[in-house]
């Protein structure tokens, strides 16, 4: 079976997705685009073959279109996801599944009324290879007991649009996710530390700053982030365990030995540092609809991550403060 995928948001990301699924992705064909900004959509549908669509209803609503991709802007998300339930479509929503805890709650509610999973959220990171060694290591208990998890996220530059705000609920939204995914646990506070701000940043942003979480069994997660350090795109993960640890390693996209120094490259965004994770989500979503299966992250973690980056933004309200996080119980749908 090919899957006929429909994608609603033709922008940075929504663009890449569709390059990969019309060129690169086994047994995915694009179908159609929609985006508001139509003459975007109409540029993007030519280069991949596809239909353009006038709203994302109409593309959801098609019977040319099997699947969804959802990768316009976060407020949209879950309206778009509530209606490719209600037409009983698989739907793969780029982060966040919503923008309020309410509205991820409500996709929640429907999909459990509807009674089996349709949604993924693109979550990429558990798809990365490193992540999924650190996953690996942990799960075959090497590390022994989970005791702490230390992430690093920096971003070369931000623009001014950028809020600290943001920090929670476009980029540390990454960590709160791999957090619950590599420990198993729900998140039950947040804290957030602001160090003193760089000279690079505009003023009305808070960076860096440093994130601290607890789970369910004391486990201390933290993240040190900074959204205009610089020197590139730089994503670490050490895992601290009762008997040993384990790190993920930056891919290495070169190395030179020159004039007595030894320099290895580090990604320089995000794309190039993710492409691979964003490829193997494609491929196992695609794979997953075609034997009408959701696989991967689940409406459930959209739910549980949009709940800790809210209560993450009250957290960089109220500076050196725990904000307790508490979510309803977990749906037997997600166990
Ligand atoms: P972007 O470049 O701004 O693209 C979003 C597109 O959606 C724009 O063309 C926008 O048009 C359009 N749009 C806005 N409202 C719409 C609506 N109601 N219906 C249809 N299209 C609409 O943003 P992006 O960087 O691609 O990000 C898109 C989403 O992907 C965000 O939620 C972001 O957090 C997520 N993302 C995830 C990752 C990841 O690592 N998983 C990476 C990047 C982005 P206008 O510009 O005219 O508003």
């Amino acid at each position: 079976m090919t899957v006929r995928v429909g994608i609603i948001g033709t922008g940075l990301i929504g663009t890449d997705h569709g390059q990969k699924l019309a060129r690169q992705i086994a047994g995915a064909t694009v179908a159609g685009v929609t985006d508001v900004n139509r003459a975007r959509a109409e540029e993007v549908a030519a280069e991949l073959g596809a239909a353009v669509f006038d709203s994302a209803e109409a593309l959801i609503a098609s019977p040319d279109v099997d699947a969804v991709l959802i990768a316009s802007v976060g407020p949209t998300h879950a309206e778009y996801a509530l209606a490719c339930i209600a037409a009983g479509k698989h739907v793969l929503c780029e982060k966040p599944l919503a923008t309020t805890t309410a509205d991820a709650l409500r996709v929640v509610e429907a999909e459990v009324a509807h009674g089996r999973r349709l949604v993924a959220v693109g979550f990429m990171r558990r798809l990365d290879a490193g992540y999924g060694q650190v996953k690996a290591a942990i799960d075959a208990g090497d590390v022994g007991e989970v005791l702490m998890v230390h992430n690093v996220h920096r971003n070369p530059t931000v623009p001014e649009s950028y809020t600290s705000f943001m920090t929670m609920t476009d980029s540390v939204i990454h960590e709160v996710d791999t957090i619950r995914w590599l420990t198993g646990e729900e998140i039950t506070s947040i804290q957030v530390l602001p160090p003193k701000r760089t000279p690079r940043a505009y003023p009305h942003l808070q960076d860096p700053q440093f994130v601290a979480f607890t789970t369910e069994s004391g486990i201390l997660a933290t993240v040190d982030f900074f959204a205009n350090a610089q020197y590139g795109y730089d994503v670490r993960c050490e895992v601290v365990g009762s008997e040993g640890t384990a790190s993920l390693v930056n891919p290495t996209l070169s190395t030179t030995v020159l004039a007595g120094m030894d320099t290895t490259e580090i990604p320089p965004d995000w794309r190039v540092r993710f492409g691979a994770a964003y490829h193997a989500e494609l491929q196992a979503w695609v794979d997953g609809v075609a034997r009408g299966e959701a696989v991967g992250p689940s409406a459930w973690d959209g739910y549980a991550a949009t709940l800790v980056t809210e209560r993450g933004v009250e957290a960089v309200r109220t500076p050196g403060q725990p904000v307790a996080v508490a979510g309803i119980e977990k749906p037997p749908l997600y166990r």
